[in-house]
């Protein structure tokens, strides 16, 4: 993905299996966790521990946050103070967050990274919340918790969540305080409430550490176990990093209870209908990760290939195959690229275009973007020089980057530049955790719909240009287009917030063009 799109976010979280002392382990394995997952969220980064108190007084749930990348947070290039933070921060459970803000405000102070801390006197009405996803009806839980006279401080979703579970402990106790609620019961009371894509860990001061995932399962949740503890993440990856090997989808519309006594797992809501992101597959996820226990690297393979099979140039290709080189947009399109040359039979090089920082341009805001895109690539010019050139990506939603990426290869000198994208063509926002909001911001609404293809080949300076079919999509996921979400593809929302989204921006689109 050359263009703007923004990540959206990861989480984590440890338990031990025998937590009679505090210990490293948690803060060490979050730091892992969290830097493998670097690449959904660069804003900022949080943990959260339980430990056993070792004194009269002190935290049973300490948390720490920093701006900007993982490594801020556990003491940079200074091994001695990160091995002094993991040290202090021993306990016998965490979560851990990194942030890309998606919804409401985009800053990064501390009091909008995560997680957020629930105060309460007592231990098992206090605890920490992380949260990765975009409640579709957050205008709604906002409105309604201010006419009950909640003093919101921040307009990001996880602290109406956050509420929520606030009030639901409060229904679920006894009138004395003495009872916990059941924190099945906990959770299906807020899971009711709220409608998008949620994956949410809390981890409570009397230790309890509990995972949510929705019922359409947006986003994906994976768990796993090793001798030494339990562990669950947004993307498997994560856990590979900490030395788990059998990793196990977490269902959709399940929670999970990780404490002393074990794990327990209950699936509350089955839907018919999932909504499996399908960018996850395509360009969010790591390349090493699973979709929903699949093989990314894999679905992207199968991507290029699809590609390939539906190549309108094929017939001219056949007759000189030397004139051909195949370049990925580096870095989730190289898959693809190498299973559409395969497919062809025409030489993959990988190393036409080279990232060269690793600062993503759409992780900054705009007034720093214009100097990244140009410093993120250089070219290597042998490899375009006199070819006809595939360049191959993974999906255009503004088409920008794209536009000066081709501006770079065409100083080479290449005889065409002939581009194809993974992903079918995106016109719809997403109102799950992406952050594309407004029908104006998409290059294929923007052109004339009637030459589509080609009045954006001639936008970006391209010689061609051609989408994903969407059955080229299906059938590279290995998915029923019942579980997937393609609702930014097709516009058939899963969720009735999301539909009702949806229209209000369609009409703000027709009336303002934005
Ligand atoms: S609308 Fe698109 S980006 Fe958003 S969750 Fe669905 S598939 Fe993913």
């Amino acid at each position: 993905m050359g263009d703007n799109l923004k990540e959206e976010c990861g989480i984590c979280g440890i338990y031990l299996k025998n937590p009679i002392k505090n210990s490293e382990l948690i803060s060490y394995n979050l730091d892992l966790m969290l830097n493998r997952m670097q690449r959904r969220g660069q804003t900022g980064s949080g943990i959260s521990i339980f430990k056993i108190r070792e004194g009269k007084y002190g935290k049973v749930l300490k948390t720490l946050k920093k701006p900007g990348l993982v490594s801020n947070l556990f003491g940079g290039e200074n091994l001695d103070l990160r091995k002094k933070i993991i040290k202090e921060n021993n306990g016998i459970a965490g979560i851990g967050h990194v942030r890309y803000g998606t919804s409401g405000n985009r800053g990064n102070t501390l009091d909008l990274l995560q997680p957020f801390l629930r105060r309460h006197g007592k231990k098992w009405k206090k605890f920490s919340i992380c949260f990765n996803g975009n409640l579709a009806n957050y205008p709604e839980l906002e409105e309604e918790l201010r006419k009950r006279d909640y003093d919101l401080e921040t307009d990001v979703d996880t602290e109406v969540i956050m509420h929520l579970f606030s009030l639901g402990i409060k229904k679920f106790s006894d009138e004395n305080n003495e009872v916990k609620p059941d924190f099945f019961d906990l959770s299906n009371f807020v899971m009711q409430q709220i409608d998008g894509a949620f994956n949410i860990l809390l981890l409570f001061g009397d230790g309890n550490l509990i995972a949510i995932r929705d019922s359409y399962g947006f986003k994906p949740l994976v768990w796993g176990e090793n001798q030494d503890f339990y562990a669950i993440a947004s993307e498997s990856v994560a856990l590979e990093r900490i030395g788990i090997r059998d990793i196990q989808v977490v269902p959709p519309g399940s929670v999970i209870i990780f404490n002393a006594n074990g794990v327990f797992l209950k699936q509350l809501f089955f839907n018919q209908k999932k909504a499996f992101c399908q960018f996850e597959a395509i360009y969010f996820s790591d390349s090493g990760s699973l979709f929903e226990g699949k093989s990314i690297y894999e679905i992207r393979r199968n991507l290029g290939k699809e590609l390939a099979k539906a190549e309108p140039l094929k017939e001219f290709i056949k007759k000189n195959k030397k004139n051909y080189v195949v370049v990925p947009v580096p870095e989730t399109s190289n898959a693809a690229a190498e299973g559409f040359a395969e497919i062809l039979g025409l030489s993959f090089r990988p190393l036409g275009l080279r990232k060269l920082d690793k600062t993503r341009g759409f992780i900054n805001e705009y007034e720093k973007r214009e100097d990244i895109m140009n410093r993120i690539y250089d070219v290597i010019k042998e490899i375009f020089q006199d070819k006809e050139v595939f360049l191959i990506e993974d999906s255009i939603i503004r088409g920008e980057t794209l536009g000066k990426t081709i501006n770079l290869i065409k100083n080479t000198n290449p005889k065409a530049i002939h581009v194809r994208v993974t992903e079918p063509k995106v016109c719809h926002p997403c109102f799950y955790g992406v952050d594309m909001s407004t029908y104006g911001e998409f290059i294929a609404n923007v052109c004339d719909s009637l030459n589509l293809e080609e009045e954006i080949a001639k936008k970006i300076g391209a010689d061609t240009f051609f989408y994903q079919k969407f059955e080229g999509l299906i059938n590279s996921l290995g998915f029923d287009k019942n579980e997937i979400c393609h609702a930014c593809l097709t516009g058939d929302y899963p969720t009735e917030f999301g539909k009702k989204r949806a229209e209000e921006a369609l009409k703000k689109f027709k009336d303002q063009k934005i």
